[in-house]
C-alpha cells in the first residue's frame, strides 16, 4: 500500500510541476506570480522531479521549438518523423542537452523570459544530486515494498519526467480526438486527464496556446488548472490576464480535417 501511494504521488506531483511550472508559467508565461512564489514553485518542481529534473530554460526553448514547428521536421519531437517512442525521446533528449550545456544556441525569439534558480539549476543537472535522490526512492522501496515486482517500478521513479514527456508528446499528436482545425497533428487523449494532469489536451492546448485552461468542452477535466484556479483564488498566482479560449460551435471539428493536416500522416478512422 505504501508503495502505491508513493508511486502516485510520486507521477502527480512530478507532472503537476512539469504542467503548471515548467510548461504553462516557464514556457508560456500564461499568467503571473511574485518572484518569491516563483522560487517556491521552482524548488517544488525539482524536488518532486528528483532525479530526472528538467531546467525551466531548456525545457522551455524545446517546448517554443515545438508549438513553432509542430509536426514538421523542425519539431524536436513530433511522434511522425520517429519509429518508435524510445528513438523520439533519445532524440529529445540530445537536443535538450545540448540547449542546456551550450551546444546549440537557439534563436533569440526561443530564448529567454523563464524562470531562473541558478543554484536549483545547477545543482539539479549534477549526477551526484540525480544519484542521490534515486538513492532515496530505492531506500523507500527496501523499507516498503512487500514483493519483489514492485521494484520493477523503480526506473519510473528514476525517469519520472522523461516517462511523461514520452506519454505526452507521443500520444498527444497521435491517438485521441480533435475539437479544432489546426495545421499540426494534436489530439484530446482523455476528456478526464487523470494521467498527465491535463497535458494530454494537446489539440485544445495547440489551438490557445496561451489559455492556462487546456480543456476546452464543458465535459473535459484539466485538472492541473482546477488546482490553478484554487491558487488563484487565494492568491498564489494571478491569472486576471491570462487568455481566454473563445470559440463558437462552428470552429469545432466534426469529420472533416483541415486541409492542411494532408501532409501529416493522420489515420482517417480517427
Ligand atoms: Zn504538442
Ligand atoms: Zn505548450
Amino acid at each position: 500500500m505504501a508503495i502505491a501511494i508513493f508511486f502516485v504521488l510520486h507521477w502527480q506531483a512530478s507532472v503537476f510541476f512539469q504542467s503548471f511550472f515548467l510548461h504553462r508559467y516557464g514556457a508560456h508565461r500564461q499568467f503571473e506570480m511574485s518572484p518569491r512564489m516563483e522560487r517556491v514553485f521552482h524548488f517544488l518542481t525539482w524536488f518532486t522531479q528528483g532525479s530526472s529534473y528538467l531546467s525551466p530554460r531548456g525545457y522551455a526553448i524545446l517546448h517554443r521549438l515545438h508549438h513553432a514547428y509542430s509536426d514538421t521536421a523542425k519539431d524536436p519531437h513530433s511522434p511522425h518523423f520517429y519509429g518508435n517512442v524510445f528513438t523520439m525521446m533519445w532524440a529529445t533528449k540530445g537536443r535538450y542537452e545540448a540547449f542546456v550545456r551550450g551546444r546549440e544556441t537557439p534563436e533569440a525569439k526561443f530564448d529567454g523570459g523563464y524562470p531562473s534558480f541558478p543554484l536549483i539549476d545547477r545543482l539539479g543537472d549534477q549526477w551526484i544530486t540525480r544519484l542521490a535522490f534515486a538513492g532515496g526512492y530505492v531506500a523507500f522501496y527496501v523499507c516498503f515494498a512487500t514483493s519483489p515486482w514492485m521494484y520493477l517500478l523503480l526506473p519510473f521513479h528514476f525517469l519520472m519526467g522523461p516517462v511523461h514527456g514520452a506519454i505526452v508528446n507521443w500520444c498527444g499528436h497521435k491517438y485521441g480526438y480533435r475539437n479544432f482545425a489546426s495545421d499540426d497533428a494534436s489530439k484530446n487523449m482523455l476528456p478526464l486527464d487523470f494521467l498527465t494532469m491535463g497535458e494530454l489536451f494537446q489539440n485544445n492546448h495547440h489551438k490557445f496556446g496561451m489559455s492556462p485552461s487546456f480543456a476546452a468542452r464543458s465535459w473535459e477535466v484539466d485538472p492541473t488548472y482546477v488546482i490553478m484556479k484554487g491558487l488563484d483564488a487565494i492568491g498564489v498566482i494571478d491569472m486576471t490576464g491570462a487568455q481566454k479560449m473563445r470559440w463558437t460551435p462552428a470552429d469545432l471539428v466534426r469529420r472533416v480535417e483541415a486541409p492542411g493536416l494532408a501532409a501529416v500522416a493522420i489515420d482517417p478512422a480517427e
